[in-house]
This record gives structure tokens, sequence and C-alpha cells, in this order.
């Protein structure tokens, strides 16, 4: 662990050089913080988050936002708490600040389901084994709330002043849609969000492939469209069949729907995205990642892109998975009725009415198409203090990492936050080792203990950067 080496010794610098180095900044008799103990008291933290049971559903959040309001109840700050449905809790608390849009400190409370029998600990222990904590999510999301926490309680603790207000938040539901949770808040409690203008969310961070980290920091996400599908016909029994019936007019339309190619295009934000990760793959995608627009005209090309790698292929069009079937309850009835419900994400940039003219015109006009669920299109700028601020603090931790503006595939909060024209980023400050990765909705999901530490001096260095006028940690 030679980096956290190293960040331990710069915090805890001799007074004389804190002096030097804070020369710029007024001076004022002010609280130290203590880094070593907040990140011990961080990794407790996790611990006992992870082991209260918000597993969603039926979420049950209300227990992990009293888990936060024992916090700040000790540390004498303010915080409020709302339901959106019995034991569906939000809260958040705010640090004032001066006149700067203010910045939202966001993770969700609530964790997918996990079956113990594949896991090699209760996924609810938070168990501190071989340098991990062991826990459903110890990756989506718990430690980038206790890294937010942590954060915010730096800056409280040491009564910092601010130039805009630091909100912390927790949330409900997000693993369902977030409409009991971010949705709900902005809906039921605008006023929260007032002087937002920025937001920090999961759905970006590192990954460590064998030592080498690369960075992602998302900053638009593809729009997620379900639609059910319904055709209706003339019933009858299954030992008459009948020339044409509900479940037929179905299975045509949605081969048609298989066979029907969106057209793939590369968007400025892939083009970037795709051209910043071309170094870490091998040939022929090295090249075509770097120049992707002079490729995607080529059927063979994408096909070959969709087996190497299905996430970023998706990145290269708008697409529908589909997923669920409805018909008949009974082997020997023909249904008036059957439906099937389809998995869409369209490009940050598509027009979600013209897109829905082409669906409708290739299921044709026996299939009745509804929108069960859609988003509005959002990409937020790189062009701010906060990015500049997240990637030299990454880059400064991690001086040989590679950092882009990402483009992810599925979806988080951040979309409710950037239809209010908040800039939303999804960052997380850990490198995730490649071979947890699959721990998210996975088994054994866990987090390295020196993640959570070190991710702790970075957050609190990004917020420090960002929102403070005098220095959190002393050598900065
Ligand atoms: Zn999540």
């Amino acid at each position: 662990m030679p980096r956290l080496t190293s960040l331990r010794q710069i915090f805890f610098a001799p007074v004389a050089a804190v002096l030097v180095a804070t020369a710029t900044f007024p001076t004022s008799v002010h609280a130290q913080l203590d880094l070593e103990s907040l990140q011990d008291e961080a990794v407790a933290w996790l611990q006992e988050y992870i082991g209260i049971n918000t597993i969603n559903p039926p979420g049950n959040e209300t227990a992990g936002a009293e888990f936060f309001a024992r916090i700040f109840e000790a540390e004498g700050i303010e915080y409020e708490m709302a339901e959106s449905a019995p034991g569906r809790g939000n809260i958040w608390a705010r640090l004032k600040g001066g006149d700067e849009p203010g910045i939202l400190l966001l993770h969700h409370i609530d964790v997918v389901p996990a079956d113990e029998r594949f896991w090699t600990t209760d996924p609810l222990s938070g168990e501190l084994r071989d340098g991990y904590v062991y826990g459903r999510g110890a990756l989506d999301t718990k430690t980038s709330g206790i890294l937010h926490l942590a954060t915010f309680l730096a800056l409280a603790r040491t009564e910092t002043p601010l130039n805009r207000d630091v909100v912390f938040m927790a949330t409900a539901d997000e693993e369902a849609g977030g409409f009991f949770g971010a949705g709900w808040l902005v809906e039921q409690k605008p006023e929260i969000f007032e002087n937002i203008g920025f937001l920090l969310n999961e759905g970006g961070g590192g990954s460590d492939v064998d030592g080498t980290v690369n960075f992602g920091l998302e900053v638009t996400q593809k729009v997620p469209y379900w639609l059910r599908l319904t055709a209706t016909g003339e019933p009858g029994h299954g030992s008459r069949p009948l020339v044409s019936y509900a479940s037929t007019e179905m299975i045509a339309a949605l081969e048609r729907f298989r066979l029907h190619q969106f057209e793939p295009r590369v968007i400025p934000a892939v083009h970037v995205h795709l051209s910043g990760i071309a170094d870490r793959h091998a040939e022929p995608w090295r090249s075509r990642f770097s120049d992707m627009a002079s490729h995607v005209s080529d059927s063979g090309v994408m096909r070959e892109l969709q087996i190497y790698d299905p996430g970023l292929h998706a990145l290269t069009r708008n697409t529908c998975s589909i997923t669920r079937f409805e018909g008949s309850n009974k082997i020997n009835v023909v249904s008036p009725e059957v439906a099937a419900e389809i998995d869409c994400r369209l490009l940050p940039d598509q027009d979600p009415d013209s897109w829905l003219a082409e669906v409708r015109s290739v299921l044709g006009s026996e299939i009745d198409v509804e929108v069960l669920m859609g988003f509005t299109p959002a990409v937020s700028s790189t062009d701010t203090d906060l990015f500049r601020t997240v990637r030299d603090v990454t880059l400064e931790e991690f001086p040989d990492a590679g950092f882009v503006p990402q483009v992810v595939g599925g979806f988080t909060d951040s979309h409710f936050f950037r239809d209010l024209d908040i800039t939303a980023y999804g960052y997380s400050a850990t490198a995730t080792p490649a071979e947890d990765a699959g721990g998210v909705h996975g088994n054994d999901e866990r987090v390295t203990e020196q993640n959570v530490r070190r991710g702790v001096a970075m957050t609190i260095k990004i917020l420090e950067r960002f929102a403070a006028t005098r220095p959190v940690m002393e050598d900065f």
C-alpha cells in the first residue's frame, strides 16, 4: 500500500510545512482533522451499514436512514428525514456555505437481494477478512455513502468555511428505479435542490487490472425506455387453430423486431470514451476504438464488437432486449390477449418520439405499444471546475491511471438531477480490482479496506478544493 503510506505522511506533515502550505489562506484557529481516526471510523461504519438489511424489495431504507441520523445526532448536525411510503426512508443534511452553486453527495441506501448459498460469508455480515469488507452493498453502493459521510463530517468537524452548500443525501429505491427515493424527493421536496449545481453519485470510478488503474467519470448514460407490447385477437380452443390470433401476431411482430437493426452511430461523448480506452485494448480494437466513427457502418465489425464486448457495443446504438412474455395461462386455450415487454436503451442524444415512431412502424399496427418507463436524455458537461478537480485529485493519487469521461449503458438516479440542469457525475474514489467487479449484484461482493481508507482521503481532497475556502487537511 505505498500510495496510502505517502498520503498519510503528507496529511501529518510537520507544523512548519503547514504554515507555508496554507499561507495563502486566511489564518484562524480551527479544529484539526484526525484523518486516520476518521478512516478507522469509516471502515467500522461501512461494516455496520452493510449489516443493516436494506435489500430491495422491500428496501426498508428507513433503517439505513436512521443509521445516518444517529451519527448526525452524535455530531450535532441537523438533518431531515422523509418517508415516501412506510419503511422507504430518505435522509439529507446540509452544511451551509457561500453563494456558489451547491454540491450534492448522493448515494442509495437500498441494495439488491443476495443468495447466501453462493457466498462464503453472510451477505449482511460486513465481515472484515484479509483486507476486505464483505457484504451486499460493498461496491453498490454503501461504500460511496460512507466516503460521502466521512467527507461531510470532516468538513463539519473542522468547521471549514465553504464557498457553497454541501448536501449529504441517502435515498431509497434506486435499484427499482428511484421513484420512492431520488425521484420522489425531486417531486415532493424541490426546495432541497434549489441552489444545487453539482452532483456526485455512483456510476463511475476506478478499475484495477493487475495494477493498471483506469478511472471513468460518468457524464451520461443510455436512456431506458421500457415498453409493453400487447396483441389482441379472437380467442378459441387449442384444438382448432385460427389463421391468425394474438400469439401469432405477437410472434411475427417480435421476429420483425429481432431482425431490425437500429442505426449505429458514434455520439461525441462515446467517441471521447472509446478513444480514451483504446490504449487498453489489443488490435484490432485499439485502432477501431480510437476512430470508431469510421467503423460503425461496417455491420461485420459491429457484430464482432457485440461478441467482444456487448457493453461497449451498446454504446454505439439504441438497443432493445426482448425480456418478458405473457400468453395464455392454459395450454389448450387460445388467449384473446398476449403481451411482451422489451427493455430498450436509447443513446443520450436520441429524440424519444422519433425512435418510438420507428419502433411502432417495425412492430406494425396490430401491436399496441405502451411506454412503461422513459427518461429524458441529457449529457453533463466536462468543462467544469468539479470535473477538473476530480480528475486532478484522482491523477495525483494514481499518476499512471487513465481518466476518461464515460458513457454508461445502465442507469442510476443521476437522470432525475440532469433533468433539473444539475451537472451530475458518476464517480467513486475507489479503484476496484477487476476480479471483484462481478460482486456488483453478484456473489461475495467486497471492497478492499485500502479503497475505503484511501477513498476517504481522496473524497475529502475533492471537496476541500471544490467547496472549502481554507484547508481541511493541514498540508493542503
Ligand atoms: Zn447502485
